[in-house]
């Protein structure tokens, strides 16, 4: 016979896009509208609905960016619409191209109760099932007028990412503000055409195809296009057959569970989640009402703190969600935190305080960790996962790798210690799915694991400001869930997914080590002073905690538990996988940093208050030390006398002499030349007379890049940075002195242009094998990447980087395209270039990119490392990175990965000097090669118990020994989440705790006092 598919398709198309679609809604009248602008921060619902109403016409421009716009619709039904379900549809101005990122509504009734959200493909509220006739209709819709940044070309510097320097100009016209008939039969017969016409699209030629292009065809046939709404169940009949025909058998499994990505600030402030989360969850519970069999999961503790603190109606109707099991918690974590910066305590947080609120609050404990989208995973996260309880790990994002393919869907993820986790990446590759024909038939070709497994899962619903899942979303899953040639689709529980794989795939593929993203490597730098304030709150909060604790003991000062928990809630909130990374716009860095001064003064207190305590009032001047090593004979966790410190000048004493227009410094463990150009030339362990710096090569070089990458500019640094490099080698001040403590300081400054400055103080101490550089930099270049390199005399095969609770190596060559791909890569403390009998570590206080490269110098391979310092992109923050920036980082001459650990660690925790009455004698003293204590405090119950953890650093077996100086109950061994083991009960003699790890094994002890 003839046959014409295009035909058919061009046919069903236009009728669905153009007499279908629009004939859901088409009888309508128009509401009655009010409004009033607020411009600036938002009011509650109370006050919201209490403003002065005056009269609106709809397609006037409203909202200027940020700021809010309540709208009073008022109506009537119809008379001739009785027994009819009436919805109003509200188009605030919406870009349907774009699925969230724009305006968005808050549906409240008169009586302040929240309804639904408008997002721009969710534009509708019920008004009635059946609706009575001159049933009086009266909404107010809390319309935020968010400025759209991310359309058309995405990365064009703006000035809408702060209310501060925000545009006054209104930014959205409404389309209409209807009552209006919702015709069902339309409705459903746009689903079935949609999905069936979806299918065909993706189907191999064949009888199945052809029959569902016949099908359709006749639907055409029957409908009126005059009269679609009375004709639409004719058609709808002509679709029945297709439609009912059921899947294969091996048709491909895909478990949906409906879904909002809400990031918990972005291209928007923290305050505007709140209302987002609120908006999402306010519909996904009503959707929860309308169907039978949806499930709606949603993760971050902090998200559900927030609807309990800001809209109690809408968290009593998330409870009651929860409850019946239809609307899930997911993930165990405060946040959906980056995982490659924070550090190891900060993860272990993370999950305390999000697993402790879910069972407090609802009464759940998440089963698996939900990550659909922070930047890469950090090979520490499978040990803490388990250790924490979880038993799988999901997310999505590394299939944005530019170069190679990940080359597993479900698998066990092994971490640096060996845990493994059963993990999972959607083959549908989005974490933003709606169901169509092509996404389904995606994950059902892509699924690598379909020769042993069935399934797959899929987040279903448009996040961040999108409100969710639709009902068009449940309405495709209903038809999806067994139709011929589609894979099958049912609404459950990822626990239950997971549950069925593990049965499936007893020998799941293994993956070892970090899931390394090949894309956004520059969040490890954008951004400095957030990722200062992180790294250096987490080291407060750690120091602040062991203080309080050991006062607590030692003096019965009460812990303070609950500023504890609200500045570690503050810090993990900041390790959103948008804050850290420095990928938000300018209002949430500058909140960020505002938040990280708050915590710091309040640690500070904490600090000072507990210290007090313990040495009471006295004039003797002692020095405590936090840090998990003794520290020139102040123990670690406690503090001395000064004068009885170790490292005073002495023995170890430093020269300064003048070379050639440089300097060196000596201080008899290491010999450090730097030239007249401020460079380090040499730099020689006096024991083994090995100089860390090439020859003829130099350390200390800072190097510029233009650094415009192709897109996403505050995410990514592209390949060809390296391409252009300028060496800052010509000085404006190069002067030294040996300080009031015998610390040699070399102070180098220079223009790095027109504009900006740098000044270094490069400085040596008694004894020290630390060059420590402290540098302030008046940075005023756009676009523009700094790093300081150091070109070493050490022939590594790999560098080891620093990580959560050790650290993981990872090659210097570039033999595959996976070790191309990592041409940028993080670390926490420390990096490590070290070949046997020699290593040289970098050190920083606050820094987490760095770059590897190899390259010969005469007949030697030579490593470069570089520490990547400061950038400047210019979206969605056109002023990332500008003014005045500190660092403080050191290159360790003659170091293994004991003395580089110990190195970063002294440096994330600097000594306290203070005066009083008596010494501290610490509560917990560890022994054993590379036992490190990460954490002393009181447990989260509020039981009094201490809480000790420990791991082993060096990545082998340790033996040791944890002496615990205080009266002793019991000690036993418990999870991350501070609970009971099967094999918890450890024995104490004398106050000290047997300690055997295997390599990076982390151990919790939980210590009940006598
Ligand atoms: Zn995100």
């Amino acid at each position: 016979m003839h046959d014409d598919i295009p035909l058919t398709v061009g046919r069903v198309t236009r009728v669905l896009t153009e007499r279908i679609l629009p004939a859901v809604h088409a009888e309508s009248v128009p509401l009655t509208a009010q409004w009033h602008e607020l411009p600036g921060e938002p009011v509650s619902p109370a006050e919201g609905l209490a403003l002065d109403y005056t009269p609106y016409a709809v397609g006037t421009p409203w909202g200027a960016a940020w700021g809010t716009t309540w709208f009073r619709l008022t109506g009537e039904v119809p008379a001739h619409w009785a027994g009819r379900r009436v919805e109003v549809v509200a188009d605030l101005g919406f870009d349907r191209d774009m699925t969230g990122f724009q305006c968005e509504g808050l549906v409240y009734r008169a009586d302040g109760t929240p309804v639904k959200s408008l997002n721009p493909r969710n534009q509708w509220v019920l008004v009635a099932e059946e609706a009575e006739a001159g049933r009086a209709v009266e909404l107010y819709v809390e319309a935020a007028s968010n400025p759209i940044l991310v359309a058309g070309n995405p990365f064009v510097p703006t000035r809408e990412g702060d209310i501060v320097t925000s545009s006054s100009t209104r930014l959205y016209t409404t389309g209409r503000l209807d009552l209006a008939v919702f015709e069902r039969d339309v409705f459903e017969l746009a689903l079935d055409v949609q999905v069936l016409l979806e299918l065909q699209a993706e189907l191999p030629p064949g009888p199945r195809r052809m029959q569902v292009l016949q099908a359709l065809d006749e639907a055409m046939d029957r409908l009126d296009l005059q009269h679609v709404a009375s004709t639409a169940g004719d058609a709808r009949a002509a679709l029945v057959d297709v439609l009912a025909r059921p899947a294969e058998a091996s048709a491909h499994e895909i478990s949906a569970v409906g879904h909002a990505h809400i990031d918990s600030a972005w291209l928007w402030p923290l305050r505007e989640t709140i209302r987002k989360v609120a908006r999402t969850t306010a519909s996904m519970t009503t959707l929860i009402d309308e169907t039978d069999d949806f499930v709606y999961g949603m993760s971050s503790a902090q998200q559900y703190a927030w609807i309990k603190e800001h809209r109690p109606e809408v968290w009593d109707r998330v409870k009651a969600a929860v409850d019946a099991g239809r609307f899930v918690p997911l993930g165990g974590m405060w946040v959906e935190s980056d995982t490659v910066m924070p550090s190891g305590e900060s993860l272990v947080r993370q999950f305390l305080h999000g697993q402790r609120f879910f069972e407090t609050e609802l009464g759940i404990r998440c089963r698996g960790v939900w990550l659909p989208d922070s930047f890469g995973y950090s090979p520490a996260l499978p040990q803490l996962m388990r250790r924490a309880g979880f038993e799988w790990f999901f997310t999505q994002k590394i299939s944005w790798n530019q170069v190679n393919t990940f080359p597993h869907h479900t698998f066990l993820w092994e971490g640096i210690d060996g845990s493994r986790v059963l993990s999972h990446f959607p083959p549908m590759d989005t974490y933003n799915a709606q169901l169509s024909g092509a996404e389904v038939a995606l994950a059902s070709r892509q699924f690598r694991e379909s020769r042993v497994a069935t399934g797959s899962i899929a987040p279903v619903g448009w996040g961040d400001g999108g409100g969710g899942t639709t009902r068009e979303m449940t309405g495709k899953a209903s038809r999806l869930a067994d139709l011929e040639g589609s894979p099958r689709v049912r609404w459950e529980h990822p626990d239950a997914f997971f549950d069925r794989t593990r049965e499936q795939l007893p020998q799941a593929p293994v993956w070892v080590g970090e899931l390394y993203l090949e894309l956004h490597r520059a969040t490890l730098t954008s951004q400095h002073r957030t990722k200062q304030g992180n790294r250096r709150t987490e080291h407060l909060l750690v120091e602040a905690e062991l203080w309080a604790a050991t006062a607590a003991v030692r003096t019965g000062t009460a812990y303070p538990h609950d500023e504890l928990d609200a500045l570690w809630q503050q810090v993990l909130l900041q390790q959103f996988h948008d804050i850290l990374p420095g990928t938000s716009i300018a209002w949430v860095h500058r909140e960020a940093v505002e938040q990280y001064a708050r915590v710091t003064e309040a640690a500070e207190a904490i600090i000072a208050r507990s210290l007090a305590a313990l040495v009471g009032e006295g004039d003797t001047a002692l020095e405590a030390n936090a840090a998990p090593f003794e520290r020139a004979g102040v123990p670690a966790g406690g503090a001395v006398e000064r004068e009885s410190r170790t490292d005073e000048p002495g023995a170890y004493a430093v020269s300064l002499s003048e070379r050639d227009g440089g300097w060196v410094l000596d201080n008899g463990v290491v010999a450090v030349t730097v030239s007249a150009e401020g460079l380090v030339t040499s730099a020689v362990d006096l024991a083994t007379a090995r100089d860390a710096i090439a020859p003829g090569r130099e350390g200390n070089l800072l190097q510029l890049h233009e650094d415009v990458p192709n897109r996403w500019d505050a995410w990514d640094v592209d390949r060809y940075y390296r391409n252009r490099v300028t060496d800052l080698r010509d000085v404006s001040v190069l002067s030294a002195a040996v300080d009031d403590e015998g610390v040699a300081r070399v102070v180098v400054e220079r223009h790095i242009s027109a504009d900006s400055t740098v000044r270094q103080e490069l400085s040596l101490a008694p004894g020290a094998r630390l060059l420590e550089i402290s540098q302030e930099t008046d940075w005023h270049e756009t676009e523009t990447f700094l790093k300081v390199a150091f070109r070493l005399d050490v022939r590594a095969e790999h560098v080891a980087a620093e990580t959560q609770f050790g650290f993981h190596r990872r090659v210097t060559h570039t033999n595959t395209s996976w070790e191309a791909a990592k041409f940028e890569t993080s670390m926490h403390r420390f990096v490590l270039a070290e070949e046997r009998g020699f290593g040289v570590a970098l050190v920083n206080d606050s820094t987490y990119g760095h770059d590897v490269t190899r390259d010969v110098v005469g007949d030697d391979v030579v490593t470069t490392v570089r520490l990547s310092l400061l950038r400047a992109p210019r979206f969605p923050d056109p002023e990332t990175d500008q003014g005045v920036q500190t660092h403080r980082y050191g290159l360790v001459i003659g170091a293994d990965a004991e003395v580089a650990t110990r190195e970063g660690a002294l440096m994330g925790t600097p000594p306290r000097r203070l005066t009083g009455a008596r010494r501290v004698a610490p509560l917990v003293t560890a022994t054993g090669e590379g036992i490190v204590v990460s954490s002393v405090k009181e447990a989260a119950d509020r039981s009094g118990d201490l809480v000790v953890r420990v791991y082993e650093s060096l990545g082998g077996r340790a033996r040791g020994t944890l002496r615990l100086d205080l009266p002793v109950a019991a000690v036993t061994t418990v999870s991350l989440l501070e609970e009971p083991l099967d094999d918890g009960e450890v024995v104490v003699v004398d106050g000290e705790v047997p300690v055997v790890l295997s390599a990076f094994e982390v151990r919790t002890f939980r210590v009940a006092r006598a």
